[in-house]
């Protein structure tokens, strides 16, 4: 049925819980013609943007009237879907983690009226947001998609539809096997917390690569069953844990660098930072700089090495520098991303766990987000046991 023609298609918007958290999101309403009913939280981005004389600017209602004038939105295998829209809607560089708290606010609230939840974002910091979800929303047993666009929906040239419907045909398809966070992008479902973004100009603008994409858009929409994690058990609605109370940070080590460019950035009231090392977890042996890290780590601060190359892992035992960097405390985060380590040091942390707990878990995989060193495939394993005899 074309919603259009049908007149079910209310323009225009209205305001929903005025009194609750979400009191600053409107509702656009599509009326339901089939189940199963997914909810579109959109919190701004290029994808509905508009050229302005300032550039390229979000504004309010501009995404939902494309989406309620081109014809494949009408479609009759498009599921129904309602639209949050978030005041005011954000360049996701503008996005902080109080920012999180109110997307994970809104699926919490309509938890148990939806069966699917579409996160419209912009794309610079969502593999932040969707590691952050991954963490923050527990626990999950129905999907969660972010995706967004390199150009607005209203270009005639643009990413923007291709991706708003895939995750919206998917969502359609199996709302009730595709649970937990994800991220939707050209033609690709990826698990949310193992994304990073990888391209500033390409329509590929994103990548897994530490993990198989889950899904694939060809002509069929296929997604691998043994790579989706197992429905979290069943709840009426998912706990929150709010981030950002932490102080947490990040610091990419680069040659020439000395112990001082880390003394601002280890002292209070920082709780933990992601090293992002050279290769499998290395550093430079300069005493300075590791008495900087053993420092720090008495002091409770949790350090956690991952790597500086887009594939692979830091694992702390396979070469000198690497062991050194143990000896100063430092714990392995093995296939991480910076997104995923950074959510999940605020997690941990804004979750009440003591430092050493944090130390311990964040060699633990908890929402899929690392492989941990027994689960690596067995040719790769003997390539780290074959490096592990130069220690
Ligand atoms: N700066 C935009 C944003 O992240 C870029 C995009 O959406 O692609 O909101």
């Amino acid at each position: 049925m074309d919603r259009r023609e049908s007149g079910a298609v209310q323009s225009g918007a209205s305001i929903l819980d005025g009194e609750s958290l979400c009191s600053h999101i409107r509702l656009l309403h599509v009326m339901a013609v089939s189940d199963p009913r997914i909810l579109v939280a959109y919190a701004g981005g290029t994808i509905g943007m508009k050229e302005t004389a300032e550039g390229h600017v979000p504004v309010s209602g501009y995404l939902q009237k494309q989406m309620q004038e081109l014809p494949p939105f009408q479609a009759d295998d498009v599921p129904t879907y309602d639209i949050h829209e978030f005041d005011p809607l954000l360049d996701s560089s503008n996005m902080a983690p109080e920012d999180w708290l109110r997307i994970a606010e809104v699926i919490q609230e309509h938890y148990s009226t939806y069966d699917g939840f579409l996160v419209v974002h912009g794309t610079d910091t969502m593999a932040f947001t969707a590691s952050a979800l991954s963490f923050m929303l527990h626990p999950l047993d129905k999907p969660v998609v972010l995706t967004g666009a390199q150009l607005p929906l209203a270009e005639t040239r643009t990413d923007a539809q291709g991706n708003l419907l895939t995750s919206l045909l998917l969502l359609g398809q199996y709302p009730d096997r595709l649970a937990g966070v994800h991220l939707c992008f050209d033609d690709r479902l990826y698990r949310g917390n193992r994304t990073t973004k990888v391209n500033a100009d390409s329509f590929s603008a994103f990548a897994s690569p530490n993990y198989p994409a889950v899904g694939t858009a060809g002509i069929n929409l296929d997604v691998d069953w043994s790579l989706v994690p197992a429905s979290e058990s069943p709840a009426r609605s998912p706990n929150i844990t709010p981030l950002g109370e932490a102080t947490v940070s990040t610091f990419r080590l680069f040659p020439g660098m000395e112990a001082r460019h880390l003394d601002n950035l280890l002292s209070p009231p920082v709780q933990g930072v992601v090293l992002e090392c050279f290769g499998s977890g290395n550093a430079p042996e300069e005493e300075a700089f590791l008495d900087t890290l053993r420092r720090a780590t008495d002091r409770g601060v949790v350090l956690v090495a991952v790597t500086q190359p887009l594939r692979g892992t830091a694992d702390l035992n396979l070469y000198a520098t690497g062991q050194a960097l143990a000896e100063a405390g430092v714990v392995s985060g093995y296939d991480m991303t910076t997104e995923a380590a950074l959510a999940k040091l605020y997690y941990l942390f804004d979750h009440g766990y003591t430092a050493e707990a944090v130390r311990d878990q964040m060699q633990t995989n908890l929402r899929g987000e690392l492989t941990p060193p027994d689960d690596v495939p067995p040719a790769l394993g003997r390539a780290r046991r074959r490096l592990a005899r130069f220690r």
